[in-house]
């Protein structure tokens, strides 16, 4: 049977890997979903997507779903202001705990680069990158620039690294215009 990974249909705006993680919500969690995820952050390729596939087993994904609707939780209240309290400094040090890869010399047109390889044998080894994310938001990001998307009924948060930070939007494309097309139809109905 041939797997097909949908990487293109996760919205990769969070500017952070965390971020993009707990924008994954959108989708439910399935080992498909989640291998599809990493492929669309270069966690993974196909090539090794496929081979994790057939040996992660499903059972494995609960600390997953668990830990992203933790660490939503933890991102909204730092959007809102709040401060990380001790349950989610436990959570995020609980991950980075976990060993994680190696770092590997390869060779390029150029060179040599320092590529990291991240070992997923087990699919929880995956919170490991997400937490050491979160990790950096915390020590080395502003988190005045942590937000939710502008529109009520979006879901996804984004670090605005953008020159002025009046960033509103998860993206143009999906929020931003659509908000634009909603008030311009209300100034239309206004004139009416
Ligand atoms: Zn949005």
């Amino acid at each position: 049977m041939k797997i097909s990974f949908e990487p293109e249909k996760f919205y990769i705006v969070g500017n952070n890997l965390a971020l993009d993680f707990i924008n994954s919500e959108l989708f439910e969690l399935t080992r498909e979903n989640l291998l599809s995820w990493a492929i669309a952050v270069n966690l993974i390729d196909t090539k090794k997507a496929e081979k994790l596939l057939s040996n992660w087993d499903e059972s494995q994904l609960e600390e997953i779903l668990s830990f992203r609707k933790n660490l939503r939780e933890i991102v909204v209240d730092l959007a809102n202001g709040k401060k990380l309290s001790s349950f989610g400094i436990n959570l995020i040090n609980k991950n980075l705990q976990q060993t994680n890869g190696y770092s590997k010399l390869v060779q390029t047109d150029e060179g040599f680069a320092k590529r990291f390889e991240i070992d997923l044998t087990e699919p929880n080894k995956i919170l490991v990158p997400i937490a050491e994310s979160m990790a950096d938001l915390l020590c080395y990001g502003d988190l005045s620039f942590l937000r939710k998307c502008e529109r009520d009924d979006c879901i996804l948060h984004f670090y605005d690294t953008t020159k002025n930070h009046k960033r509103r939007w998860c993206s143009m494309a999906i929020c931003g215009n659509r908000a634009k097309a909603a008030k311009f139809y209300q100034k239309k109905k206004a004139q009416l």
